[in-house]
């Protein structure tokens, strides 16, 4: 699992940075938030541990940023600012996860493993539903062997319903899931990515929607 370390402490970034490496995370580390946003839009980045005081740029920008671009990296926020209202602020920002310095090592890595379950580059299983294939390893989609070129919120809402297994999902869920932070534009978001997706999938519709219950896949009409 690709992890970007982003902290300004050299000794703190680089003792991290070999730890993690021995827990099998393949780690870059960026010393402050300029390098660190450069390096999450050109790899592959699954994971962020993201230091909120930096230089040059600021971890709050830093995860504003990767969340406006819809970036998917799941973000733990490390930070000196404990107090309450600066974990709601960072998580209000986009933030995954919120660990106070000094933290445990220990408890970082469980972390860590909840978040890499959360994402889907961790579980790496084949969903298939009414002719819909996806390899969430990949995070590639197909419709009765038909290459689909979604985007991240697309092929995220996809993941989310074939994942529920024909149940229903809401749009409050979906928001939850995919977009990953309260969004006071949240429904209208998620309405249009389902609507350019079932575009994408093309006929038969293979999604029902329902007022009041969300939308689902695969479920017996
Ligand atoms: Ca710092």
């Amino acid at each position: 699992m690709r992890l970007l370390l982003v902290e300004d402490e050299h000794d703190l970034a680089d003792g991290l940075a070999d730890g993690l490496r021995r827990e099998g995370y393949a780690v870059e580390v960026a010393y402050d938030g300029a390098t660190a946003l450069a390096r999450a839009g050109a790899a592959d980045v699954e994971l962020m541990i993201l230091d909120r005081d930096l230089p040059a740029l600021s971890g709050d920008a830093v995860c504003r940023t990767l969340r406006e671009q819809g970036h998917p990296v799941r973000i733990l926020m490390l930070t000196a600012a404990g107090t309450l209202d600066d974990r709601v602020a960072g998580l209000d920002l986009g933030a995954d996860d919120y660990l106070p310095k000094p933290f445990a090592y220990v408890e970082l890595l469980a972390r860590l493993r909840a978040l890499a379950r959360r994402t889907p580059h961790g579980s790496g299983t084949i969903l298939e539903c009414a002719g819909i294939r996806i390899d969430t390893v990949r995070r590639a989609a197909e419709r009765d062997g038909r290459p689909l070129s979604l985007t991240p919120k697309e092929y995220g809402v996809l993941e989310s319903l074939l994942s529920a297994g024909g149940g229903w999902i809401t749009a409050d869920e979906l928001l939850d899931e995919v977009w990953a932070r309260p969004d006071e534009r949240g429904r209208t978001v998620v309405k249009a990515a389902v609507h350019t997706l079932r575009r994408k999938l093309g006929h038969p519709d293979p999604i029902e929607s329902a007022p009041g219950r969300g939308y689902r896949i695969g479920a017996e009409r």
